[in-house]
C-alpha cells in the first residue's frame, strides 16, 4: 500500500503516523522524501487495513493499494487450483468439467424426479433445483420451501445425483445440512452476515456473482466465507447488469480467466441466468468450456413453457442431451489441444 502525505507536514506528525501504522498493523513501512511531499511504503500484509481509515487522517492526501485486499482467496498466497471432492468421487476444480443442472424451481415430485433422471443420463453430476426462489415480484411463485428441499433429497436418492440449492437466510442452515452444495444466489452475494455463517460449516458453497458486482467484490465474498475457516468455495459467473436489452445480462465470460490467474477457486459458468434465453444458452455453454470454466450449471425443464419460474432459459431435456454432448466433446478436444502444447 502506498500512502501519500500531504505537502509540509511537520516530520513529527509524520513519524507519529508511522509508528501508528507499524504497532497497529505489525508493518514495515518505508518512507520517501520529496521536496514538498512525502510518500509512504507498506510493506506487510495489508489485508486488514481499512482504505477508508487511512484517507480520513488529517496528513494523508492519498492512497492506493498495490496488492489485493483478499489473502486465503488469493492465487499469491494458495498456488494450486483448490480441489473440491465429493463423497460420488467427484471433484470440482481438478480439470474435469462438471455440469449441475435441473429446474429453476422444484415444482413437484413427478417433475423434479423425471428431470434429475434425465440430466443424470445426460452426463451432470449434481441436480439443481430451487426450494427458496429470490423472486423480483412478492407475487411469483416462491418456491415449494422446505417441501422443495425433500423432494430434491427424494429425487437424490432415485437417482443418486447429489444436491444443489440455494439458500436465502441465515436461520436456514440447519434445514439445509444435508444439501451437498448451498448455492448463495447472485442476489445475496453480498449478504455478508449470511456468508460469515457459512464460513463456520464444513460445507461447499457456491458463490454465485452479484448483478452488479466487480470481479474483485465477488472474491471479497468468498473471503468472507473463507476467512470462517470454510474453504469449499466455488465460484459462479452468471452474468451481470449492462445497458444492453438483448439478453437478460451480460455473460461476462473473461471473468473465468481473470478468476483463474486472481484466485486458485473453482469458477462456474451458468449460461441460462447469463442469457435469459434458452436458444443461446448451447452457445454460452460452450463459450465456457473454451474459456476454461471447471464446470456448468444450466437450467433444465420437462416443460418449459409451463415452467413456474424462468420458463424462456430452460432447456428440454432432449436439448440438454445435446448441448451435454457437445460441451463434453468440446472439452475432450480443448483438454487434447492443451496437452499437446
Ligand atoms: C438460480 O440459480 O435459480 C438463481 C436465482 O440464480 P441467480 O442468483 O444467479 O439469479
Ligand atoms: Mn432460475
Amino acid at each position: 500500500m502506498i500512502i501519500v502525505l500531504k505537502p509540509n507536514v511537520p516530520k513529527e506528525q509524520i513519524t507519529l503516523f508511522k509508528t501508528t501504522l507499524e504497532e497497529n498493523y505489525n508493518l514495515t513501512v518505508n518512507t520517501w522524501i520529496g521536496v514538498e511531499s512525502t510518500v509512504l511504503g507498506l510493506i506487510g500484509d495489508t489485508t486488514s487495513i481499512d482504505e477508508d481509515w487511512i484517507s480520513a487522517q488529517d496528513v494523508v492526501e492519498s492512497v492506493k493499494r498495490v496488492q489485493e485486499p483478499y489473502k486465503k482467496a488469493n492465487r499469491k498466497f494458495h498456488p494450486d487450483n483448490t480441489v473440491i471432492e465429493f463423497p460420488s468421487g467427484v471433484k470440482i476444480g481438478d480439470g474435469s468439467l462438471c455440469i449441475m443442472a435441473g429446474p429453476c424451481s422444484v415444482e413437484n415430485e413427478e417433475q423434479i424426479n423425471y428431470v434429475a433422471q434425465r440430466v443424470k443420463k445426460a452426463g451432470a453430476a449434481f441436480l439443481r433445483g430451487g426450494a427458496f426462489k429470490p423472486r423480483t415480484s412478492p407475487y411469483s411463485f416462491q418456491g415449494l420451501r422446505a417441501e422443495g428441499l425433500d423432494l430434491l433429497k427424494g429425487a437424490r436418492k432415485a437417482t443418486g445425483l447429489p444436491i444443489v440449492t440455494e439458500i436465502m437466510r441465515v436461520s436456514h442452515i440447519d434445514m439445509f445440512e444435508s444439501v451437498d452444495i448451498i448455492q448463495v444466489g447472485a442476489r445475496n452475494m453480498q449478504n455478508f452476515e449470511l456468508l460469515k455463517e457459512l464460513g463456520k460449516i464444513d460445507k461447499p458453497i457456491l458463490l454465485k456473482r452479484g448483478l452488479a458486482n466487480t470481479i474483485e467484490e465477488w472474491i471479497m465474498s468468498a473471503e468472507y466465507i473463507m476467512a470462517g475457516g470454510n474453504n469449499k468455495v466455488i465460484l459462479c459467473e452468471r452474468g451481470i447488469r449492462t445497458y444492453e436489452t438483448a439478453t437478460r445480462n451480460t455473460l461476462d465470460l473473461s471473468a473465468v480467466p481473470v478468476i483463474k490467474k486472481l484466485s486458485h477457486l473453482p469458477v462456474i459458468v451458468d449460461p441460462s441466468h447469463a442469457t435469459g434465453k434458452a436458444s443461446l444458452v448451447e452457445p454460452m455453454a460452450l463459450a465456457a468450456v473454451a474459456a476454461g470454466a471447471d464446470g456448468l450449471m444450466i437450467e433444465v425443464h420437462n416443460d418449459p413453457k409451463h415452467a413456474l419460474s424462468d420458463g424462456a432459459q430452460s432447456l428440454t431435456p432432449d436439448k440438454f442431451d445435446e448441448v451435454a454432448r457437445k460441451v463434453f466433446a468440446l472439452k475432450k478436444a480443448y483438454d487434447g489441444i492443451m496437452s499437446d502444447e
